[in-house]
């Protein structure tokens, strides 16, 4: 199915061994600057955050696109995990010693640990011991042994992990990573800066992250395109939108094939090894993209009949799921389109 009007497609990063199969973009800044009429909504792109960025807002303002750099370049030196002296840096060089941060970087690890708590550690911002065994960070991908997948695990252990207003204290040898609720959390900022900035419609595009401003122009809802898990540049369906985010997680976004096998980024805290709960994309609609984020990657983890537990129990957010029968399921109340050809089920609240 083409992508239709509106929607914007999620990241997909496939690697192999060391190699990039599908880099989307080269490394820089493409604001684009071509003129638009006034009338029209204004567009640009840039990556960052290791993922291609695309707006589309109205009304237009020249400044925007620079704007919107600076900011997500401000987040990048607090929470990315590989670049010197970020906050994270710091926390994960810190030995054990306590280190004071931001109040947002204080703010989204508090969130990242509530969340872990209440989806039973499926969320764990503390992977990072492990997750640099499978080099997804780096980009150096391997299989790690198990006993040094066993060794990691050591150090992931979220309750001795201690937020004391901006003071963030960690054992040594555990390490943070933000990577599944930091591109949620600057969607929610770059919209902030946006409707600041006097925007009132717009649908931007965080790799798998999108959030919307109002309505499109004409006072429709937004078209949402969810990528088909087995024919990535391909939309599978699309879910209807008028405000807040629509993040989506999958096993085809990030991975390496070694010796036949799959290998994807998002890993279960149990074992160590990639989620293997049955679902290859997890889609979660909600008000604040942040929370969107966190609850995606926690439910791949949790697989199918845990998600609808968790969705039962919250009920403040929608949610689709792909399975690799191939199935699809979503929460009622979601407004979805273009349903694909294959067994589709909506969820209902248990009585
Ligand atoms: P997302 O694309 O939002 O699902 O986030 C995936 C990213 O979060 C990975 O690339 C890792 O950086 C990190 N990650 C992987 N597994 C987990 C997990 N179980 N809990 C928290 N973060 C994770
Ligand atoms: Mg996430």
């Amino acid at each position: 199915m083409a992508l239709p009007e509106g929607a914007l497609l999620v990241e997909r990063r496939c690697t192999m061994r060391g190699t990039q199969l599908g880099v989307l973009l080269p490394v820089m800044l493409l604001l684009t600057g071509c003129a638009q009429s006034a009338s029209q909504p204004q567009s640009w792109d840039f990556f960052a955050m290791d993922t291609y960025m695309t707006f589309k807002v109205w009304p237009q303002d020249p400044a925007l696109p620079e704007r919107t750099r600076t900011e997500i370049e401000r987040l990048e030196s607090l929470l990315s995990v590989t670049r010197d002296g970020s906050d994270l840096d710091r926390i994960n060089h810190a030995c054990g010693t306590p280190v004071t941060v931001s109040p947002e970087t204080a703010e989204i690890i508090q969130m990242g640990l509530s969340c872990g708590a209440e989806t039973g550690g499926a969320l764990n911002i503390a992977m990072y011991p492990v997750s640099k065994l499978w080099g997804f960070t780096q980009d150096t991908h391997q299989v790690p042994a198990p006993g040094e997948i066993a060794d990691a695990l050591e150090h992931t252990d979220l309750s001795r992990i201690s937020v004391n207003g901006e003071t963030i204290t960690v054992p040594d040898g555990t390490e943070l990573d933000l990577g599944a609720l930091a591109k949620g959390y600057a969607g929610d900022r770059l919209r902030s800066v946006l409707q600041e900035n006097g925007v009132t419609s717009g649908i931007l595009s965080l790799g798998g992250n999108v959030e919307v401003i109002g309505t499109k122009l004409d006072g429709s809802p937004w078209r949402v395109g969810i990528a088909d898990p087995f024919a990535p540049s391909e939309i599978l369906c699309s879910v209807m939108t008028r405000s807040g985010a629509v993040v989506t997680s999958g096993s085809y976004q990030r991975y390496f094939e070694e010796n036949g096998r799959r290998y994807h980024h998002i890993l279960d805290p149990e074992t160590g090894y990639p989620a293997e709960q049955g679902l290859v994309s997890v889609t979660v609609t909600g008000e604040d993209g942040v929370t969107c984020d966190a609850l995606s990657t926690a439910l791949f983890v949790m697989g199918k009949e845990r998600a609808v537990a968790e969705w039962n129990r919250r009920q403040d957010f929608g949610m689709i799921l792909i399975t690799d029968e191939p199935a699809l399921y979503y929460t009622e109340g979601l407004d979805m389109q273009d349903l694909p050809a294959i067994p589709v089920e909506v969820i209902s609240h248990e009585p």
